[in-house]
């Protein structure tokens, strides 16, 4: 079994921003630069010949490249906050390229969860444990970095992930890499 997503690697000074974002992270466990992506369907553990099979499908995606920026930061989870994220600012492009996505793994054989497609880049994961104390802090840190923003940069391609979850969290392998603008 192999798990995976597709997801849009960034650009290098997009990096450099979002690493400039996480400093003085009150608790969690930041992101590591190298694994900074912005998801565009988690697709979770398939047998081999059923990855192949999205390959296939992912590389007939077709269409135009386009901009987006990243702008503003919040929590998912409210009271239990799970993930600190960069928010992301786009046209439809964004969610059009997603629905492409959805079908190809619908082509594929997999069922996807139909829940509602909220773009972001995760900053940092926090853990189930994570004290009152905590979470009132990383509430104060999200507020303070809710006028973070990148310059607009351009979204030329995406990529099929494999992603290896190991004790010091996930490594993300690009297993391949579909232009766009092709
Ligand atoms: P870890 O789970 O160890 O914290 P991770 O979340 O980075 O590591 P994965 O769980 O393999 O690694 O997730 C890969 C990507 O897919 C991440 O961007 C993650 O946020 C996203 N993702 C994972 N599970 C889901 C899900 N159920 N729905 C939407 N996105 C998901
Ligand atoms: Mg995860």
């Amino acid at each position: 079994m192999i798990r995976t997503f597709v997801g849009i690697p960034l650009p290098g000074a997009v990096v450099r921003d979002l690493t400039a974002a996480q400093a003085g992270l009150p608790a969690g466990r930041a992101v590591a630069p190298e694994n900074f992506h912005l998801t565009l369907a988690f697709i979770g553990e398939h047998p081999e010949p059923v990855i192949e099979d999205l390959h296939l499908a992912l590389d007939r995606i077709t269409g135009a490249g386009f901009q987006v920026s990243l702008a503003g930061a919040g929590l998912f989870g409210n009271k239990r906050p799970r993930v600190l994220y960069a928010g992301v600012r786009s046209g439809p492009e964004l969610g059009r390229l997603r629905e492409k996505v959805v079908q190809a793994a619908r082509g594929a054989e997999i069922p996807l969860a139909r829940e509602r497609y909220t773009p972001h880049v995760t900053l940092a994961r926090l853990n189930s444990g994570l004290s009152p104390e905590d979470a009132a802090e990383l509430r104060d840190f999200a507020a303070r970095r809710a006028g973070f923003s990148t310059a607009p940069f351009r979204i030329e391609g995406f990529a099929l992930f494999r992603s290896t979850l190991g004790r010091n969290g996930a490594i993300y392998e690009a297993l391949a890499k579909y232009p766009l603008d092709k």
